[in-house]
């Protein structure tokens, strides 16, 4: 029986485990994929106080070293339903059940798809939601990336440095991301933003 099952080990998941464990309660955390989360797969953190640029991967390796290092119980489990039981949890996962007092799910986000007919087929084949993690496959082509706010003028910018040339393509007329983020792109010699284009279909 533990005090506290947090679900997801993503920057959320593993913030809620430091303050369980500092509060002594009997905690697991559940992580289905990567611990990190979506961070871990971010090139540059830049807006983290304290650390002017780091990694992804190197910042959550600090969240999981500091919750680790506090005794915080971590499997590799994906979870599959919660019943709430009144005073009782039962988490069903991939590895097997437990059984709680409380349950924080800190499941984060995923990709939003954009639903256009080729995306299905192409994902996976040209098609992806993660520039470092698939973007030197890519190196000395032409990219496209779709949006406008913070993930994908970084995720441009990225690209810049690896394909020949990048298209950003965005539906308004400004982009929504950081200033700072749009100035690297604005000036980036090979990126090339078409305004007010919405991508149809992938072939
Ligand atoms: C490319 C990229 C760059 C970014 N750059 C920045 C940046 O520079 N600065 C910034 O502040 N933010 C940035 N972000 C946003 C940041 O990553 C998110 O705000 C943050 O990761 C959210 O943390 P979270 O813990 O809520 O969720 P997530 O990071 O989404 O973590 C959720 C975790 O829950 C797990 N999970 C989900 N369902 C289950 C289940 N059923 N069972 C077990 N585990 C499960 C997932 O596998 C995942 O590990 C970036 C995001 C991306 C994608």
């Amino acid at each position: 029986m533990y005090d506290l099952i947090i679900i997801g080990g993503g920057p959320a998941g593993l913030t809620a485990g430091i303050y369980s464990q500092r509060a002594r309660l009997k905690t697991l955390l559940l992580e289905k994929e990567m611990l990190g989360g979506q961070i871990a797969v971010s090139d540059i953190i830049e807006n983290y106080p304290g650390f002017p640029a780091i990694s992804g991967a190197g910042l959550m390796e600090k969240f999981e070293g500091h919750a680790r290092g506090l005794g915080l119980d971590i499997k590799l489990a994906e979870v599959l339903t919660v019943h709430d039981k009144g005073k009782e949890k039962l988490v069903k996962t991939s590895e097997g059940d437990f059984v709680t007092k409380a349950v924080i799910v800190a499941t984060g986000a995923k990709p939003r798809r954009l639903g256009v007919p080729g995306e299905k087929e192409f994902t996976g084949k040209g098609v992806s939601y993660c520039a470092t993690c698939d973007g030197p496959f890519f190196k000395g082509q032409s990219v496209l990336v779709v949006g406008g706010g913070d993930t994908a003028v970084k995720e441009a910018v990225y690209l810049s440095r690896i394909a020949s040339r990048v298209y950003l393509s965005h539906r308004r007329d400004q982009l929504r991301a950081e200033k700072i983020i749009q100035e690297k792109a604005l000036s980036a010699p090979n990126i090339e933003i078409l305004w007010s284009a919405v991508l149809k279909e992938i072939k």
